[in-house]
Order: C-alpha cells, then structure tokens, then sequence
C-alpha cells in the first residue's frame, strides 16, 4: 500500500528529511530522525490526531520498542499505515567494550566503512552516557585521537539519538528494570566523536527528543553540550535549546590554543568568552564548564597557570563564570604528547583554587577500554585530508566550511 503524505510547508522547510509522497514515491521515514513537532507534522501527514505521535513517541523513546504491531494503543488502520510508512532503525552495533570499572564503549556503524563510539559512565548517583555527534571531526585537536582520524560526516538526527535509544533500552534489560519509571542513563554529555555545534540542524532535534518528558526526560542542567568554540552556534544554541555548555578551552592564550584547538584561529578567546558569556543568559546553570586537559611540558606550566587566572580572574573587568575541570591528558601514540605528571597537575589545581576559581580535576574512567576522554577512535573513512594538513602546518578550521 502506498500512502501519501502531504506535509506542511514549515515541515519542508525545517525537516528536508520529511518529504512529501506522491504515489510514484514512497519513503519510509525513520521515525528516530523526528522530535515531537516533527512526529505530529508526520502524523497529520497520515490524517492523524497529534495524540497519535505523541502516543507512538512514547513507545519509540519511553518504552523501546521498534514492532508497531506490539504498539497496543495505537489503531489497527494507524499500525498498518506505520508499516508500510516508516521505521524505527537504530544503529546496528558492531563490538561492546567493558571496562573494569564498570565503563562500557559500543561502537556503532554508521555505514560506508564509518563507525562511531558511545561511552556510558556509571556512577552511584548518575549514569552518564557521553554520545557522539559526527564521523571523525575536522576541528583537529592535537590531543585528541578522533581529530587525527579526519572526518567523513555529520551524524543524523535518528543516528545521534540512536545512541541514547540503545543505550538506555539495552541497559534496562541488562539490568532488568523494564519499567520507564526508573531512567538508567540521567545524564548525557555530547563530548563524543565530533563537534556537536559543527552538525547544528541535526544536533538541536536530538537534544529536543532528550529533554522531552514524553521521550526521556533529561533535565537541561543534566544535558551538556561540549563545544570548542563555535561562536555563531553558541549564540543560536541559547535559543533553540539552552542546555549546559561545556567550553573546551585547554590554554589560555591564542597563540597555544591556536596550536591545540585549531578551531582558535577562526574564534580567538576573547570572541569564544563573549559567547559563553551571553549563553548563560539562557543556560540552566550559571556557569560554563571550562575543560583544560593537562599536556606535559605543553599547558601545564607555572605561566600557562598565571596566564589562565589572568584570563578568568582579570585584575579590571570582571571575572569569567566558569568551573574549570582538569582532564589528566589519555596518551595515544600518533600525538606525541604526554600526561602530566600528577604532581604537577595537583600544583595546577591548587593553584586555580588558590586564586579563588572551582575547579576539579576529572577521574579518568574506561582506559583499559581506550574509552576516556579524547581516546574515541571509531573507523573514519577521512575525506579532509588531515593528514597531509597536519604534516605541513595547516590544520586550520575547515570544520566550519564543512558543516
Ligand atoms: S576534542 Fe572535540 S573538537 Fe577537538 S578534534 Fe576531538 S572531537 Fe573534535
């Protein structure tokens, strides 16, 4: 049976993957590419009720499950119209790792020799799922192993919510809590593969289907998005879907972070500061997370300190809202650089205390697994020619071309 569907304008507009059915063609929409304004545009799109989406919303997200036919609620004529008008398609997994301590990693494929990894973190109060939002990156940061992979793509909208769907679907059979009442991932942080604010138009939708009480219901203090620096989408992210915002900042001065954080040479501090700044008049929380990962001999000196509490804690002007998290740096071979020592990363934080900023150094968690941070290193079929960049100095942010 082929249905036809006649979509909005303001659906075109902001779904291109909605399209609308002739009889000559039909598309079977992955129902996971859809926040809930899109299910119930889709809905309509069938002449149906938007209770309709948001019941089918809640079977999808809330409940797990992929099989319309065991969607009771739904009408026999609707789950004949799903079956032939969608599906909901997640991620097929290629390998789970776990952890000795309790870190698992999946890694997903995402087609064309591509595949990305999901890392989720448990804790007593929290479990914490760290998701991934391209294939590859561009940015290319120097200490970060996806960034020497290159970047092949963005991820979909279905693609990055995929990894929540899996994750908190699979696990609550793992650990036999079928019941929505009780959620198992709490917290989800978009520190993954990729530079979530490079892939605007798909991230937004996904982060909507996190924050809504019909699907999971995370509250936006406990949803962060981890940028290194993307001004224009700062500002925009306040707007459509004000969550907490992690900055990776990892030096306090251009010159250096342009060398670690590419990204700089297009948005210096300064201008990345302003942005974070101005977000807050839309953020959950009154702060930014400042994320500065200690690279031996590289950051993590006695005037990388003084310059950073010059940057926060200017002597004229006034002091940067911010807690600051050290990240022990997680060696992998291409990059050459080295932890530093724990000495030195105690002096960096007492120093930062000192001076009266929050600070906390991350515990390092999964890195038998090579699941901590910066170690996430799916398959990336590169199409940036990193490599050949990196060699002759010119890794510059083309993420921004790309996107
Ligand atoms: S740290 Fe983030 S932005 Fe930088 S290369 Fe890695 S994934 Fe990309």
């Amino acid at each position: 049976m082929l249905v036809v569907l006649s979509l909005g304008k303001r659906a075109l507009v902001r779904r291109s993957c909605i399209k609308a059915l002739t009889l000559k063609e039909a598309i079977v929409q992955q129902l996971l590419d859809f926040d809930r304004a899109a299910m119930i545009e889709f809905a309509q799109g069938l002449g149906e009720k938007p209770f309709r989406a948001t019941q089918l919303f809640r079977w999808i997200h809330q409940r797990g499950l992929q099989d319309f036919e065991q969607m009771s609620d739904l009408a026999k004529s609707l789950r004949e119209k799903l079956k032939t008008a969608a599906h909901v398609q997640a991620l097929p997994l290629i390998a789970e790792h776990k952890s000795k301590d309790g870190v698992i990693k999946w890694l997903f494929d995402v087609g064309q020799g591509n595949a990305i990894e999901t890392v989720y973190i448990p804790e007593s109060d929290r479990g914490t799922l760290c998701i991934s939002s391209q294939a590859g990156c561009a940015v290319g940061c120097t200490f970060c192993s996806t960034g020497y992979q290159g970047f092949s793509r963005n991820l979909t909208t279905a693609e990055i919510i995929s990894q929540l769907w899996f994750a908190e679907h699979t696990l609550r059979k793992q650990l036999d809590q079928g019941s929505t009442q009780q959620r198992i991932i709490t917290n989800v942080v978009m520190m993954g593969m990729g530079e979530p604010l490079q892939n605007y138009d798909n991230l937004v939708p996904a982060l909507k289907i996190m924050l809504d009480d019909h699907a999971y219901g995370l509250s936006r203090r406990r949803t962060t998005v981890s940028t290194s620096g993307v001004v224009p989408m700062i500002e925009r992210l306040g707007l459509d879907a004000p969550v907490a915002l992690a900055l990776s900042l990892h030096a306090p001065s251009d010159a250096l972070r342009d060398e670690l954080v590419p990204l700089n040479r297009k948005y210096p501090i300064a201008q990345v500061l302003d942005a974070c700044r101005a977000y807050l008049r839309y953020a959950p929380r009154d702060f930014v997370t400042l994320e500065y990962c200690l690279l031996d001999g590289v950051n993590d000196q006695e005037g990388h300190i003084d310059a950073l509490i010059d940057l926060l804690r200017p002597a004229k002007g006034a002091n940067f809202p911010c807690k600051i998290n050290l990240i022990p740096f997680n060696p992998f071979k291409e990059s050459g650089l080295k932890r530093s020592n724990p000495a030195q990363i105690k002096r960096f934080s007492d120093a930062l205390l000192d001076a009266g900023l929050v600070c906390t150094v991350r515990k390092t968690r999964g890195e038998d697994i090579d699941a901590a941070c910066g170690q996430l290193a799916g398959e990336i079929q590169d199409r940036t020619s990193i490599h050949v960049r990196r060699a002759k100095g010119k890794v510059i942010s083309i993420a921004t071309d790309l996107s």
